[in-house]
């Protein structure tokens, strides 16, 4: 399942998931544009990743501001000559009840998990080729309702209702357009105490978190070839979660 020199953006690729997916990216050979919103973790993510012998690229991208996804897109094509993979990974979990939920509260949210996949899927696939990938991460929380979270769960069944149709007009160009909804994962922004993770973890039939690579596994997958038949469609990645 070679990935050997191939060119990958991941988003939010910092830390939690995201860098997982770097990791498991590079080691089937591809160089990689490593893009967050604090630039001097990127920096240090494609140093680590240059040892290992790809090449690597950081870039400071909100990805929810239209002028910073061009710009992403423009030094990735400056510095690699193509785009093959993006890994529309960025987003954010921020509890707020219901009734206590302010309009930029909701804004926010839409805009870093929503939004951000069609700015970044848009700009991205000007300059994709037949055989190009677009692999966005939600959620369960687009099937599973989560208190204090109604405008995440909103967002997250927003991406899985706009994969459909934008896979459907990108199969005219051939490009694979897919998702993958992880359940409960075990990354910095979802830190719980030991308690609520034991409670988590009661929840699972696999009786464990997942891990950052159990999703880059699968993003690895959807990234290949042997996906190519492959589109429109969401894959969960959680223990079983969502089946009782
Ligand atoms: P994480 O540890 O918080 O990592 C996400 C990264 O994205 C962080 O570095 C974050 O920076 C960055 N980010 C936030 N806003 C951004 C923006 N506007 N533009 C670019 N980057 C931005 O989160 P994670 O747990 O790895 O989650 C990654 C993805 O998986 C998210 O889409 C999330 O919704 C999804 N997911 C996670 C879980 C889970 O249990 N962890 C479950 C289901 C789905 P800051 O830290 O500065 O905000």
């Amino acid at each position: 399942m070679s990935l050997k020199n191939k060119t990958a953006i991941v988003t939010g690729a910092r830390q939690g998931i995201g860098k997982g997916i770097v990791l498991a990216l590079v080691k089937e050979g591809c160089n990689i544009v490593v893009s967050d919103i604090v630039e001097d973790d990127c920096k240090k993510v494609v140093e680590e990743i240059e040892k290992l012998g790809v090449r690597g690229l950081a870039v400071k991208c909100d990805v929810s501001k239209k002028d910073e996804v061009d710009n992403l897109i423009k030094k990735t094509i400056e510095k690699f000559g193509k785009l093959d993979i993006l890994v529309n990974n960025a987003g954010i979990y921020p509890f707020k009840s219901f009734m206590e939920m302010t309009e930029s509260d909701w804004d926010k949210v839409m805009n870093v998990n929503l939004k951000s996949i069609f700015l970044c899927s848009q700009t991205a696939a000007k300059e994709m080729n037949s055989g190009s990938k677009i692999i966005n991460i939600s959620s369960i929380a687009a099937f599973v309702g989560f208190e204090g979270l109604v405008h995440y769960c909103a967002s997250k069944g927003g991406v899985n209702a706009m994969v459909r149709a934008l896979a459907l007009e990108l199969a005219q160009k051939k490009i694979n357009v897919n998702v993958i909804a992880p359940g409960a994962i075990d990354t910095p922004g979802a830190t719980s105490s030991e308690e609520q993770k034991k409670q988590t973890i009661s929840a699972i039939p696999w009786a464990r978190m997942g891990t950052s690579e159990d999703i880059a596994n699968a993003v690895v997958f959807l990234a290949s070839e042997k996906s190519n038949y492959i589109t429109g469609q969401v894959i969960v990645v959680d223990g079983g979660w969502t089946l009782r």
